[in-house]
């Protein structure tokens, strides 16, 4: 049965080794024990399409996988299924200037999309922590956020076009990269998000955009919950927010431990504010510096420091970015929640009470 599927793609791109079947087999969840019949990687849709039909005729389930950063199991081989790795299918191409579009394989690492934006002064502004390892195809089919959605959206946002194999091996063309198109039901969206259920994503079309003029960065400690909504709504109301994200004095711990950064002042807060602007002009930066001021003078915020350097400015990203990574040495038990934005603190209290009842065992970082 495996020598056929060597036969479509090549014997040196069907793994069946212990230690491939493991890595290939898994994402980031650790709890989750692995049994896979073998991993195919792919060059081309037409291969992805011969592989579906093989994998009828075999009756073989088959496991899309992508960087296997995924953090709930998705990309995980449980019951022998022959995963299908779009590690080699790489390639960035028909760049347009004009659309701001650019097409993608499906195993473009979301870095290298957001390395090329940038060598053509041009931003893909989808990101997060997971973004060196990442792909294109796993970015789509999670429909990933990321630290900069309040400004920029979802992956959903900066999809123009899609091709898909289905389960029965059909070739989609989902949308042709058109901004307007009423022509009939927008399938693409249906694929966005559908976690691998719905076909293979083997190539898109994705757009690009003006990078922001320069960014600020901020941290602010907090002392009381209710106050992350008022400086949310200081903010956004004034400046042209690029992100906006709160953490616990715990995962700073986490982070500051791991990392051995420096906490961003000597006051230890029990909530920061990591806020990012977009420094378009003069009055800008005053404007954020009077807003701290009035923020500082109703009791939302205690203390603050500004990004003076773009180092300064990545280290106190890492911050944030890097609590994932921090805590995962440990056995974390993740959930991707959402509330809307002006319930989030009503949440959060909640959610610290039940665990600190339920689990008292868990630090709820
Ligand atoms: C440190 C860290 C930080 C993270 N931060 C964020 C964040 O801020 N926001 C966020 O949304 N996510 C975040 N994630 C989660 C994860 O990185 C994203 O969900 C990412 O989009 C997954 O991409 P992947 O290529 O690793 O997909 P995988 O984990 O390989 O796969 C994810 C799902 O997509 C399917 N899939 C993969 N490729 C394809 C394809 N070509 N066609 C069809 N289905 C496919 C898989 O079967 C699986 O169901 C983070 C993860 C880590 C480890």
């Amino acid at each position: 049965m495996l020598d056929k599927l060597k036969h479509i793609t090549s014997p040196e791109r069907v793994l069946t080794d212990k230690e491939s079947l493991e890595n290939y087999g898994k994402d980031w969840t650790k709890h989750i024990p692995v049994k896979a019949l073998a991993v195919v990687l792919p060059k081309s849709t037409e291969e992805v399409v011969e592989i579906v039909l093989w994998a009828r005729e075999n009756k073989v389930a088959l496991v899309p996988s992508g960087g296997r950063t995924g953090l709930s199991g998705a990309a995980i081989a449980t019951k022998g299924e022959v995963v299908v790795s779009f590690d080699k299918m790489n390639k960035i191409s028909d760049f347009d200037p004009i659309d701001k579009t650019v097409t993608c394989e499906a195993g473009v690492i979301t870095e290298d999309l957001q390395n090329f934006a940038k060598e053509n002064s041009l931003l893909y502004p989808v990101d997060f922590a997971a973004r060196g390892s990442s792909q294109i195809g796993g970015n789509i089919a999670t429909n990933a956020g990321g630290i900069k959605v309040i400004k920029y959206g979802l992956t959903r946002d900066w999809v123009a076009g899609l091709t898909v194999v289905t389960g029965t091996g059909e070739v989609l063309h989902l949308n042709n990269s058109l901004v307007k198109n009423a022509s009939g039901y927008d399938l693409r969206h249906l694929i966005i998000g559908s976690e691998g259920t719905l076909g293979f994503i083997t190539e898109a079309t994705m757009r690009l955009t003006r990078p922001p003029a320069a960014e600020q960065v901020f941290i602010l400690g907090v002392p009381k919950l209710d106050a992350v909504m008022n400086i949310f709504k200081a903010y956004t109301e004034k400046l042209p927010l690029l992100a906006f994200e709160m953490f616990t004095d715990m995962a700073l711990e986490y982070v500051v431990k791991s990392t051995g950064l420096q906490r961003p002042f000597e006051t230890k807060s029990k909530y920061y504010i990591l806020l990012e602007i977009e420094n378009d002009s003069d009055s800008t930066l005053e404007t954020a510096m009077n807003l701290f001021e009035t923020c500082t003078e109703n009791g939302w915020v205690e203390d603050g420091a500004i990004s003076q350097s773009p180092s300064q400015a990545t280290d106190f990203w890492r911050l944030r970015e890097d609590i994932s990574e921090a805590t995962s040495a440990f056995e974390p038990y993740k959930n991707d929640v959402s509330v809307r934005v002006s319930k989030v603190p009503e949440f959060l209290v909640q959610m610290d009470e039940i665990l600190t009842r339920e689990y008292p065992q868990f630090d709820v970082v």
